[in-house]
């Protein structure tokens, strides 16, 4: 059976030419970057032309740019390194954060180093930017870290990260977007964007597993947050992974050359499963704002019944690969925070379908007729 994979804001196959591009740096350069003979320099240079990259790309300095094993440890160490290092007592966020945003908050928040605020949401998922202004007027000692997500990895929301970036300047706040779904989906000018840190991971753009970035900003100086040598500028011991990084400079470069071919792909069969949903069945909910939101993801609530509960599973059985939500690191589908953030209790049965440029219609077609045959069409779903 060939399965149809819906689920790419988990993660996305690599891109076979990405692929390459490892495989030759694992054949070629095993030097190690720190040492000073030739095997040694020539993996250096691997490693800073990478990083070159990645920050023309972006519009950053190249000195702006970490290398780190992807989203949740540079997440961490923006949260982390900013309360112990810039002087900051108060985290402002978001309940539809990613868990790894959440949770350092939490703990920092538990340990007593800094204390979480959760900024009030609208029914699409938008921060209510009254909320975090009046919460930045506050009189207070310390430095504040907003910490808000540009595109929302279960519901696809999208902020605005310009009029957050400037709210935050105007009150002398530091703000940090975790990007991760949105770093090779969407153009960024990071000289232009009035950001402090920004994240992103390369497997959610057709990169490797277990390597990403972490951007900077020029004006902060961090310690390091992994101890150990000096490597990334001191930020993160540990010797570099090459062939991630290459693969991750790769697959960037690879998204921005393609980007807006991918785009009108992937909008595309996103809007005609949109469509044939909509022809097929009755009673659905689409969570955050598909029309304004991230074009990849469609998250669907479908009426309450025994049918829709066993629909992930009875999917995935007929081939089909999709979430409930976000993938779920326990393996277990826990329900999502950000769900229930939005809408409480809610008794319907939430389906996230994410989608990239290697779909297609005819995929659609085949997903739409085996979610006839769970649900039977043309009548409500329950
Ligand atoms: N942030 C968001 C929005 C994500 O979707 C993910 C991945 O699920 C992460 C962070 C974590 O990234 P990584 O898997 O590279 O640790």
């Amino acid at each position: 059976m060939q399965r149809i994979y819906f689920d790419n804001a988990a993660t996305t196959p690599l891109d076979p030419r990405v692929a390459e591009v490892m495989m030759e740096s694992m054949r070629s350069l095993y030097g190690n970057p720190s040492s000073i003979h030739n095997e040694g320099r020539t993996a250096r240079a691997a490693v800073e032309h990478a990083r070159k990259q990645a920050a023309e790309l972006l519009g950053a300095s190249i000195g702006e740019i970490f290398f780190t094993s992807g989203g949740t440890e540079s997440n961490n160490m923006v949260l982390k390194c900013a309360v112990r290092d810039l002087g900051v007592t108060r985290i402002i966020s978001s309940p539809l954060e990613h868990h790894c945003v959440l949770h350092a908050a939490d703990t920092l928040q538990r340990t007593g180093l800094a204390e979480r605020v959760l900024v009030r949401v609208d029914a699409k998922g938008q921060p209510d930017m009254g909320h975090i202004q009046s919460l930045l007027k506050e009189e207070r000692a310390g430095r504040t870290l907003v910490s808000l997500m540009l595109a929302n990895n279960e519901i696809g929301t999208l902020i605005d990260l310009a009029e957050v970036g400037s709210l935050c300047k105007e009150h002398g706040a530091l703000f940090h977007s975790d990007t991760v779904q949105a770093i090779g989906y969407y153009p960024f000018n990071l000289e232009e964007l009035p950001v402090d840190f920004i994240t992103g991971s390369a497997h959610k753009f057709h990169g490797p597993k277990g390597v990403g970035f972490v951007y900077i900003n020029s004006e902060h100086t961090l310690k390091p947050f992994m101890d150990g040598g000096a490597q990334e500028r001191n930020m993160r011991g540990g010797t570099e992974n090459i062939a991630g990084i290459q693969g991750m400079a790769a697959a960037l470069r690879l998204a921005h050359e393609e980007m807006d071919s991918r785009r009108a792909a992937i909008q595309g069969i996103r809007d005609y499963f949109k469509s044939k949903l909509e022809q097929h069945f009755d009673g659905l909910e689409f969570n955050g704002d598909p029309a304004n939101g991230h074009y990849k993801l469609l998250s669907v609530g479908f009426p309450p019944s025994p049918k829709a509960e066993l629909l992930l599973l009875n999917l995935d059985i007929a081939g089909i690969s999709v979430s409930g939500g976000s993938a779920c690191s326990s393996g277990a589908d826990a329900g999502s925070h950000v769900i229930h953030a939005l809408k409480g209790d809610d008794p319907r049965k939430t389906i996230r379908f994410s989608f990239s440029h290697h779909n297609t219609r005819e995929e659609v077609d085949k997903a739409i007729s085996q979610l006839i045959k769970i649900i039977p069409a043309g009548q409500p779903a329950g």
